[in-house]
């Protein structure tokens, strides 16, 4: 440890740990004060009663050339006005399998809107999906799959607004400053500590956020755009002061392994 004073943190992280990060370069250093180990509400098993009452917004976050990976994310908005993650799926699909998985998310959470970033590859899906219109999708292998959310889907383009201080990325941070998120934590219980599944990828992508893949990152970057431009719960101004971190505040280690150490 006083070797560590002598040579400080920044670059103990580095070469010592063996990572090359530390809190001052994170994106989301709040984003674990909205991790709750006492949250009640589940991903997994979500009450029929909140299914009605909280509205659900969708960003899918679509693979490209440069990478492989698609992503949807659900995030709710509860009458309190709290963000809560509700479904991230991720895989390597094709376009058509995609609209298949988008359709079955959709059968049974039924978020208001639809958001999908558009790039001009990504366009296609877009136009496939609103074309289709109530009708079906032919699957390569010959299931037939309703698009049932066609009517509710918009284009999210990308832009400089992703670095924006009031609505971009550091405005989610200012969220988190605010504990303006619930996120279920004890639904991490009995995944292993490098989980592929889609929440535990989030959780990994946003507590290193930009350093490591940032596919959920997006797909939840477009899902809360689009709560903060169509919810009825979020009428009044949503940022609000930054919170400083406290000097206390903990070396920046792994936020989730210290949570379940
Ligand atoms: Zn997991």
């Amino acid at each position: 440890m006083k070797r560590r004073q002598e040579i400080g943190a920044i670059a103990f992280a580095r070469g010592f740990q063996q990572r090359a990060y530390s809190q001052e370069d994170l994106w989301f250093p709040n984003f674990r004060y909205c991790c709750d180990a006492n949250e009640k509400v589940s991903l997994r098993d979500f009450p029929a009663k909140e299914k009605v009452l909280w509205e659900t917004f969708a960003g899918v976050d679509l693979s490209s050339d440069r990478r492989p990976g698609t992503v949807i994310y659900l995030l709710s908005v509860r009458p309190d006005r709290k963000f809560v993650p509700r479904v991230i799926r991720a895989g390597k699909w094709t376009a058509p399998e995609t609209i298949a998985q988008m359709e079955e998310v959709d059968q049974v959470h039924r978020p208001r809107i639809w958001r999908v970033e558009n790039n001009a590859y990504q366009q296609s899906l877009i136009d496939i999906s609103q074309s289709l219109g109530e009708g079906g999708l032919k699957l390569p292998d010959g299931r037939v799959v309703n698009v049932s959310f066609a009517s509710r889907l918009l284009a999210f383009t990308t832009g400089a607004q992703k670095a924006d201080p009031m609505r971009g990325l550091p405005a989610m941070d200012v969220e988190f400053a605010n504990v303006g998120w619930a996120i279920p934590m004890r639904d991490r219980e009995g995944h292993p500590e490098a989980c592929s599944c889609g929440f535990c990828r989030w959780l990994r992508e946003m507590e290193r956020y930009p350093h490591l893949t940032d596919d959920t990152v997006m797909a939840c970057y477009f899902a809360w755009d689009t709560a903060l431009t169509y919810s009825k719960y979020l009428q009044a101004p949503v940022v609000q002061e930054r919170r400083e971190l406290s000097r206390e505040e903990p070396e920046p280690e792994g936020i989730l392994e210290r949570m379940f150490r």
